[in-house]
């Protein structure tokens, strides 16, 4: 058996289109185009890479990408001061401050700073205490990402075993809760976990956010589970280097039933999914109904 590979980039494509079209209907009714601010402080290249591509990926989809950088000199209190300004500014829909932040600055007190009707990385501690509970928020965007690729291969996941493999909580924390949300049975799998590999082999839907080249083995994967890898590891140095994720790919699509690639599968839905909640966050801010994207 192959697994069936879930493309990524395909779906985080259709997700965008569908952004775009409903952007288009809300500017239509409101007169108003959604608008992203990301926050930037310092040099550091991979966060400037990032910043670039979600600016572009912002206009394509037909909104508007605002971009405030700050050196890494500068102090906290300036930091909090853009993110208190940005937060007041009515015409700014999302707010995303872009991680990490440089050494000196306390990054939870800059996020927290951000008003949770904008927060459409869904950080604040307001975003993650509704998720909790249940309640409509904003939230994160690489789970978020995650169980819409888990749903393109199986749209009903009520009942099915999730294994999440790492407890952060950018990632495995929220997705336990989306998990919850979809009525799977939910098991947290990190670093002091026992017999990690019996209990990956037990999940219909394996999801690892680990950061740990390859620790998925490709015996560790139950025959036709769903294989979702979020890690991103560079090995290899210079031109030979490469990224990979958490899962051995090649012995595990021998056995899953559908797997994502890395790169090509939750990286280019993070993008789509930021989107998608700064287009959310526009809509309730205006009083009206969720965008159906
Ligand atoms: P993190 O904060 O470092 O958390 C890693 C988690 O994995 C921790 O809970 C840790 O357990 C657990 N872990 C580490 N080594 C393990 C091992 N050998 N066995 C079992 N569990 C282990 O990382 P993160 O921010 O969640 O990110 C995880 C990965 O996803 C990284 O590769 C990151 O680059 C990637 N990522 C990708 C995207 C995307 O857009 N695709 C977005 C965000 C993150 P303890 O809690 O016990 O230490």
């Amino acid at each position: 058996m192959t697994a069936d590979i879930i493309d990524g980039k395909a779906v985080a494509a259709d997700l965008r289109a569908r952004i775009a079209a409903s952007v288009a209907a809300f500017e239509a009714k409101t007169k108003e185009t959604p608008g992203l601010a990301v926050v930037l402080v310092g040099d550091d290249p991979a966060s400037q890479v990032y910043v670039r591509n979600k600016g572009k990926a912002t206009e394509k989809a037909g909104m508007r990408s605002i971009e405030h950088r700050l050196p890494a000199s500068a102090s906290q209190e300036e930091v909090i001061a853009l993110v208190r300004a940005l937060s007041a500014d009515h015409s700014v829909d999302g707010i995303l401050v872009q991680l990490p932040l440089p050494a000196g600055i306390d990054a939870n007190r800059v996020i927290n700073e951000i008003d949770p009707a904008k927060d459409v990385d869904g950080l604040t501690e307001l975003s993650a205490g509704r998720l909790l509970l249940g309640k409509e928020g904003l939230v994160p965007c690489t789970p978020q990402g995650c169980v819409i690729l888990a749903k393109s291969v199986r749209p009903r996941l009520e009942g099915a075993h999730a294994v999440i493999l790492g407890r952060s909580i950018l990632v495995g924390k929220p997705l336990s809760l989306l998990f919850l949300a979809e009525n799977c049975t939910v098991t947290m799998a990190h670093s002091r976990t026992k017999d990690l590999a019996d209990v990956c082999r037990s999940a219909d839907i394996l999801c690892a956010a680990a950061g740990r080249p390859a620790l998925v083995k490709g015996d560790w994967v139950k025959g036709g589970a769903i294989v979702i890898d979020v890690g991103i590891n560079r090995i290899g140095e210079g031109a030979a280097s490469k990224i990979v994720g958490d899962v051995d790919f090649e012995a595990a699509k021998i056995r899953a039933g559908a797997i994502t690639p890395v790169p090509g599968g939750v990286g280019p839905m993070t993008i789509a999914c930021l989107l998608r909640n700064t287009l959310v966050a526009a809509a309730r801010r205006r009083g009206l109904a969720d965008p159906e994207v």
